[in-house]
Order: structure tokens, then C-alpha cells, then sequence
């Protein structure tokens, strides 16, 4: 029976599948029979139903399987588990060279010669999953490329290799893919209202833990962007496209972009001509098929990280496109109502297009990669600073993970030949690291190194300042005289973990080390009884005097419920797999600070905590504290939806973290949050969530209001670009931490970098230890601040601790965990997750009502 059904269906869709090729390829004709449009291959017309990303590899892999222009390889896999497919297009005679097209391509960035090898390029889809029309675009393309025997098309496959990666985002596109599907109406719904037109929380924009992958290049947090740059720097592309969409009232938009926004450190022949030439391909394209659009108002190059900018600090074009969505299959605009077929059509024009301004560029192209390069040189050559010398001593995890992040962008790194002092910091050889200034990838060692690049703009689409060193927040210093280098780096760097002897007695664990989370957890799912020292101490150990900071761990061996040989066993197998040193220790006796049997070791609690999620709350936030635990503590958390909250009984939990978002809570459960509170429990809060806690009586903290909307009159064009300056868009900046404090604990310097990019402004504690970070009187490190800001942000509260009965509310001001790359303030927050339910004020009976100033 349902055999026959599924027959007469596609009996019935055959006779319905009247071609499309001439609606998406209106000025080609010259097809190749046996090549499979993707709507024959699937049984559907482009643009009625939205794809799923199996299907699509499916399709790529049969044009592989019949045709020898094209080769399909996975570059790795999602956390999903959705393969990341590039179909490699080129003629069959390129294919048999392409390792030797390869090299060329590498080799003649620096030098004359090889004009006459094939270009290679990188076409981009779908890095929002919610923005579906480009990977549809993306088989399309394939197809055309594949299937058309004109002229045009022969000479693209002999003069290009084109790197096709029909979707950026699995994940996300599948998440939407599904959500268009399954609200598709028969006939189909055009009203914006229906729920075909608005997906739910989270939505499928972002990746499987709720990061926009358009930040990520620069970044290289997630597995999807690891395999891209490798593939990205195997072939150095000399362009790259990045096609997305915008409003649904919006046309098309493509480069060139707003000229202000361009990255002022990229040489501007890129910009003045490039972008411009490019330009007049891409109008020319919508102009035949009559389609509107608009460039040079708005987008943002800047920025290193997205799809269309990354290319150009490796001296190659990257090209915006932006397409007015239907999000879904139709939907009503102001005009007439937008289908999703128009919109794919858009995107393979676009794409169309760049294949013939690439190939009939290229002398462009290779001129400008060249003279990128040997501006690189001079502008290295002339720079006052030589080199970067960076490590922590104390913390190899962190020191390691910033290395191999160099290293994915392919900026040579060094260890040192021999211990260095510099401007009185010193750096150890095997624990610190060298970045010579003169290297080919002298662009993208400013943008990681560099904290303040002046710009033409105060309007910013993302943020103003990305230095990566800041971010995690490591001891480093510019060298500008003279110095000597050891052995290059070439491997994945993981700090290496010394053998342990059995104790008797206890174990010792240094705080510094960023693994000591991963090792808390672990100790406590091993259900191993952990202290932590509220005070530093040395003790000799094998006749060396070490020295433990605030929040060493200590594990006694006596007082556990476990044997001293069970424990022995677990820790070995916790230092392994957490990679950190654990010590030994046959003495209680403390050389200097406190003995190991001292008051001021306090036993951590066993944590468990929840973080409510889901519409109203932000994603990216809710999405980077799972990342984080999921991915570097190895923690689970436990997500709730808003609409489940108030069923939450909250003694399960020890700790509960409001990320920013709209809170509308009923009254009982916010009276039920309090009592949490007082009776002992964690509140960590961010940003809005903080000011909500604030307001709403949770913490007796203040907060200071954001300035409100000057009336002085003015003129209506102009308003945007005023108020607009004020916004911070993403800016670091200087605090002093307290790092006695149980919340500052394991961080070397009391001055951290913190970034910012909002308005929530926190008044320091009235409470003497409640104030934990405050922002320093002049305290831009890196990017742009509008100067109303200044004495908003200046000597204000970054980090407060709220002691409310026997529990407490932690308010961060910002986002510690942004982007997942933030190691320095992520540190705050994990220390906020573990130590959190130990922390008491110090002066008891004084609260900050009580306390005076
Ligand atoms: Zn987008």
C-alpha cells in the first residue's frame, strides 16, 4: 500500500517537474543530460522545500560519482556529527594535478612567476542556519558548473579550482531546514505571523553550542572553523565568498561595503580596487536578471573573523552577500511577497558572477596578494616593536591553548632559547613563547597582538578591539631591541604532566593552572573530599621550597572515605586525563603562611548547577557557559527553560547562573529565588541579569542608570550616527581585581583585562570586600570609547559580591565568557561556579546596608 502511495507521488511530482534551469540559469542553455539537476536528484523544485544537509552531501557526492570535474572530501565533522563536505571543481585535467596546482598557488604569493597556474577560490554558504537560500544556491552552482558544456563555463574549470563548501553551518541549517519543513503549509502561508516565519529559541542561526560561526575565524573555538582554516591555509584561496541574508524587506546587498569600515591596517589597494572592480560584475549580474540591491552603506570589514574578511589578512578578497530573506518558503513584504526561489536565484547569480570576475580579474588578484606580502615585509621591517615574548609560568594549559590558536592562523611561534627578562618581567624557556615580528603573517600577528588600530568610524557593526592576548589575559611584553629564538614550533602544544609518588599523608594541587576546574570536578564526581587555601603557603617538598597561592587545593588522604590506595589510583588517572601536576606531600608544616591542617583550608562543596535558557535570554551568553563546561570542564549543566522554571525546586541545585536576558518571573518563584539565596545558595548573574537581580531586591547592590536619549533638537538623518556612537560596541578595558578574594583566585596580576560591550553600570559595593573588580580611573585598554562613557565606566564595580544571609549573589557587569576565547575572565566565572558556595563575608555581622563609606 504504501509502496503504490509513494509511487503515485513521485509519478505525480515527475510530471510536475517541468525544469527549473532556465528560471536560475536564464542566459545558459547547453546543459549535460546526464547530470542530475538537483531537483531530478531530489525529487523536488529548488526553492519548494528546504534541504536537509544529508541530502545536500548526498547530491555533492553523486556529481562526484558521474563526473570526473568534480572530488568530494570531509573536512571533519560538527558536534552533531554532520560531515563538513567541500566539492573540489575543476576540469579532469586539473584534477590529476592538484597538488602541483597546490603549490604553485602557495609559492607565487611571494614571488614572480606561476601567473600562468590555475586560481583558487573558495565559494561559501549558509554560516547562518537560519539564512537558507545560499546553500540551495550552493547545489545549484555545483550543478551548473558540473553539467554546462559552454564555452565560459570550460574556461572557468581550466583556469579555477573552486573550493565549494555548500554550508558552513550543519547544524544550525539543519535546525532550520527542519523548522521551515515542518510549518510549511499546503498551500503555503505568507503571513509573517504564522509560525513558519519565527523560529523559537534558540533558533538556527548559531552552531550546536549557540556561537555565531561569523565571529569564529578569528577565533578558531569550534571544530567547524578548526577544519575550515586548516583547509583555508592547505590552499591560501585568493578569493572567498560569504553569502547570508538579512530582513525580508531588505534586496541584496554585496561589496563594496561601507568604506569607513574597512580594516585600516590591510593595505587599501584591496579596497580602492578590488572591492570596486568586483563590484561592477556583481551589478551586472543582478542587472540581467533585473533584481535590486544596494552596496557601500553598511557591513563591516574590519573585523578578521567573518567569512568575508578573513581572507583579507592573508592578502586574498572576501565578498559579502546579503540576501532579503523569506525565512520559510513565502512571506508577505511591503512590496510583493518574497518566495525563497527568488532569493536562491540571487545568491547563484552572485556566485555566477564571482567565478567570472575572478577568472577575468585574475592579474588583479595576483597582484594584489603580492604586493600584500611585500608590504607585510616593509611594514614588519619598519615596526619599532621585533618581537612578542608571552607565558605564564604558573598556568601551561592557558599558555598552550593561546599557541596552538597561533598556530591555526599560521603565525610562526618559537620557544625561547634561553630564560629572558624583559622591561623586569621575566619568561622562562619551556614556559613561554616567542612571536617574531618579521614574519610572512606579519598582519594577523598585529591583529592578535595589537590593542589599539585608530579608526575613521565610531560606528561599529561588532567590536571595536579583538586583541587576542588580552583575551587570554597573558603575561606578555614587546621586544624591540635585538633577540635570539629557539626551535620553532610545529605541533599541537599540550602541557606536559610530571609522574607522582604515593602519599600517605595528601596531595597538593597549584591553583594556577587553568586545568584546576577539569580536576575539581573530577575529584568531586570521584567523590574525593578537596579543600582549598584561603591564604598562601610554602612548603618544602623533596627538599624544594614551592609555593602554593589562593585556592591551592589540598586532598588529605586520611580524612575520605576512600582508601590511600584508591585515591592514588584516581589522581593518577585525574592527572592524566585533566593534564595537571599533582604533588605529593608528606608534611603538614608549612615553611611560611598557613599549616595544612589551618582553619583556612575550607572543603569545597560538591556543585550543581542550572541556568535557565530559552526565549527572552541570550543565546550566545547561555550558549558560551555550556560550551565552556561542556567542552573545557567536562562539567554537565542543567538547562531549563523559562517556562519550566518556577517548577524548579532549587535545593537540588547549588548554584544557579542568569545570563543576560529578560526575566519575568512570577512572584511566588522570585520569592522562592530569595529564600534560595538567603538560605545558602549561588546566584551568578550577567550583565541585564545583574541589573535585574538589583532590581528586584535579590542583591542590595546599586546599579547606575545608562544615560538616556538627549532631546536637544535635531536633525532626523543624523540621529542614527549620534546615538550610535555611544552604543559600546566591544572595547577592553583595564580592572583591578582583588586576588585574595575567592573569586580572584589563581590569577597572577591583580590588573585583568576585561571587554565590554554593553551599557550595564554597577556601583562599587558598600560592603568593604564586596567591590572583587573595579575598573581602573583611566581604563580603555583597546578600542573605541565613546567619551559620555568614560566616568560611566571609570572606578564603576566589574565584579561584585553580594553576601545576602548565608548565600550570595556574584554580578558580573559584562559577558567573562565571550566568544569562548576570554580565558582571562572566563577564570572569574569558574571561580564564581566552584568557590562560590564557600564564600562568606569575611567581616560577618557587617552588611553592605550596615556598612558605611
Ligand atoms: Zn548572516
Amino acid at each position: 500500500m504504501n509502496s503504490i502511495y509513494a509511487i503515485l507521488i513521485l509519478l505525480i511530482l515527475g510530471l510536475n517537474l517541468k525544469s527549473q534551469t532556465p528560471y536560475y540559469f536564464p542566459q545558459a542553455n547547453n546543459f549535460n543530460p546526464s547530470i542530475p539537476t538537483p531537483e531530478q536528484f531530489l525529487g523536488y523544485l529548488i526553492g519548494s522545500h528546504h534541504t536537509r544537509h544529508d541530502k545536500v552531501v548526498e547530491y555533492l557526492k553523486e556529481l562526484d560519482r558521474l563526473s570526473d570535474k568534480v572530488s568530494t572530501q570531509i573536512i571533519g565533522h560538527t558536534y552533531e556529527h554532520r560531515p563538513q563536505i567541500v566539492a573540489t571543481i575543476t576540469s579532469a585535467v586539473n584534477h590529476g594535478r592538484l597538488e602541483e596546482i597546490r603549490q604553485a598557488n602557495l609559492a607565487r604569493a611571494n614571488k614572480a612567476g606561476g601567473d600562468e597556474m590555475p586560481l583558487v577560490i573558495t565559494l561559501g554558504y549558509n554560516v547562518h542556519g537560519n539564512e537558507p537560500s545560499s546553500t540551495e544556491a550552493a547545489m545549484l552552482t555545483a550543478y551548473y558548473l558540473v553539467a554546462n558544456e559552454s564555452p565560459e563555463t570550460e574556461q572557468w574549470l581550466n583556469g579555477m579550482v573552486i573550493l565549494l563548501d555548500p554550508s558552513y553551518n550543519p547544524d544550525g541549517r539543519d535546525r532550520h531546514a527542519h523548522w521551515a519543513n515542518m510549518h510549511k503549509g499546503s498551500p503555503l502561508v505568507k503571513d509573517p505571523m504564522d509560525r513558519e516565519h519565527n523560529e523559537v529559541w534558540p533558533g538556527g542561526r548559531t552552531n550546536h553550542y549557540w556561537f555565531d560561526l561569523n565571529r569564529d575565524w578569528f577565533l578558531g573555538v569550534h571544530p567547524e572553523s578548526k577544519s575550515r582554516l586548516k583547509l583555508f591555509h592547505e590552499w591560501m584561496p585568493y578569493v572567498m565568498t560569504d553569502h547570508h541574508e538579512m530582513g525580508t524587506n531588505a534586496t541584496f546587498y554585496f561589496d563594496p561595503g561601507k568604506y569607513s569600515s574597512n580594516n585600516p591596517i590591510v593595505p587599501p589597494y584591496l579596497y580602492d580596487v578590488v572591492y570596486p572592480k568586483f563590484g561592477e560584475y556583481f551589478s551586472r549580474g543582478m542587472n540581467s536578471i533585473k533584481s535590486l540591491y544596494y552596496t557601500k552603506e553598511s557591513f563591516d570589514k574590519l573585523y578578521p573573523g567573518y567569512g568575508s574578511s578573513y581572507v583579507n589578512f592573508y592578502g586574498g578578497a572576501g565578498f559579502l552577500f546579503e540576501q532579503a530573506s523569506s525565512r520559510g518558503h513565502v512571506q508577505e513584504t511591503t512590496t510583493i511577497p518574497l518566495e525563497f526561489g527568488f532569493t536562491i536565484r540571487n545568491q547563484v547569480t552572485a556566485s555566477l558572477a564571482t567565478l567570472k570576475a575572478s577568472l577575468n580579474e585574475k592579474p588583479m588578484l595576483l597582484k594584489c596578494r603580492r604586493d600584500f606580502y611585500a608590504a607585510a615585509i616593509s611594514q614588519a621591517k619598519s615596526n619599532p616593536v621585533k618581537a612578542y615574548v608571552f607565558g605564564d609560568p604558573a598556568d601551561p594549559t592557558r599558555t598552550t591553548a593561546f599557541v596552538n590558536l597561533l598556530r591555526l592562523h599560521h603565525i610562526e611561534v618559537y620557544e625561547l632559547e634561553r630564560d629572558m627578562t624583559v622591561n623586569t618581567k621575566s619568561f622562562t624557556k619551556g614556559k613561554a613563547y616567542l612571536v617574531p615580528v618579521e614574519q610572512q603573517n606579519y598582519f594577523m600577528v598585529k591583529s592578535v597582538f595589537e590593542k589599539g588600530i585608530t579608526y575613521t568610524d565610531s560606528l561599529f557593526y561588532d567590536a571595536s578591539t579583538w586583541s587576542l592576548i588580552h583575551a587570554f589575559d597573558l603575561p606578555y611584553q614587546e621586544i624591540k631591541g635585538t633577540f635570539s629564538k629557539g626551535i620553532q614550533v610545529t605541533q599541537e602544544q599540550t602541557s606536559g604532566v610530571s609522574h607522582f609518588e604515593k602519599s600517605d599523608y595528601g596531595y597538593l594541587i597549584n591553583q594556577q593552572d587553568y586545568a584546576v576546574y577539569q580536576a575539581i570536578y573530577r575529584l568531586q564526581e570521584a567523590g574525593i573530599i578537596t579543600k582549598t587555601a584561603f591564604k598562601p603557603f610554602k612548603l618544602n617538598l623533596n627538599g624544594e621550597l614551592r609555593t602554593f597561592s589562593h585556592g591551592s587545593l589540598f586532598i588529605p588522604v586520611q580524612q575520605q572515605t576512600k582508601s590511600s590506595d584508591e585515591i592514588f589510583s584516581l589522581l593518577q588517572l585525574i592527572s592524566k586525563d585533566c593534564k595537571i601536576d599533582i604533588l605529593p606531600v608528606n608534611t603538614g608544616y608549612a615553611q611560611e603562611g598557613i599549616d595544612l591542617g589551618s582553619n583556612f583550608l575550607r572543603t569545597l562543596k560538591k556543585i550543581k548547577a542550572l541556568m535557565p535558557i530559552g526565549q527572552g535570554i541570550s543565546g550566545y551568553e547561555a550558549g558560551e557557559v555550556w560550551h565552556l563546561l561542556d567542552q573545557r570542564i567536562k562539567m554537565p549543566i542543567t538547562k531549563v527553560d523559562m517556562n519550566q522554571f518556577s517548577r524548579v525546586d532549587f535545593d537540588e541545585y547549588t548554584t544557579i547562573i542568569l545570563v543576560s536576558g529578560i526575566y519575568t518571573i512570577d512572584r511566588p518563584t522570585e520569592d522562592k529565588l530569595k529564600a534560595w539565596v538567603l538560605g545558602g545558595g549561588t546566584l551568578i548573574t550577567f550583565k541585564t541579569a545583574s541589573e535585574w537581580a538589583i532590581r528586584v531586591g535579590l542583591s542590595r547592590e546599586k546599579s547606575v542608570p545608562a544615560d538616556t536619549l538627549s532631546s536637544a533638537r535635531t536633525n532626523y538623518e543624523v540621529i542614527q550616527n549620534r546615538e550610535g556612537a555611544k552604543q559600546i560596541g566591544g572595547s577592553i578595558f583595564e580592572a583591578d581585581l582583588d586576588i585574595t578574594h575567592p573569586l580572584g583566585f589563581g590569577i597572577p596580576d591583580r590588573k585583568i583585562s576585561v571587554y565590554k560591550n554593553n551599557k550595564t553600570f554597577l556601583a562599587p559595593s558598600r560592603n568593604p570586600t564586596g567591590t572583587v573588580a573595579r575598573y581602573s580611573s583611566k581604563p580603555l585598554i583597546g578600542g573605541y570609547l565613546h567619551p559620555s562613557n568614560e566616568p560611566k565606566i571609570a572606578n564603576s564595580a566589574a565584579l561584585l559580591c553580594s553576601y545576602e544571609g548565608t548565600g550570595r549573589v556574584i554580578l558580573f557587569a559584562d559577558n567573562p565568557n565571550f566568544r569562548g576565547v576570554w580565558y582571562g575572565t572566563n577564570r572569574l566565572f569558574l571561580n564564581a561556579l566552584f568557590f562560590g558556595p564557600i564564600i562568606i563575608s569575611p567581616i560577618g555581622g557587617i552588611t553592605s546596608s550596615e556598612a558605611g563609606e
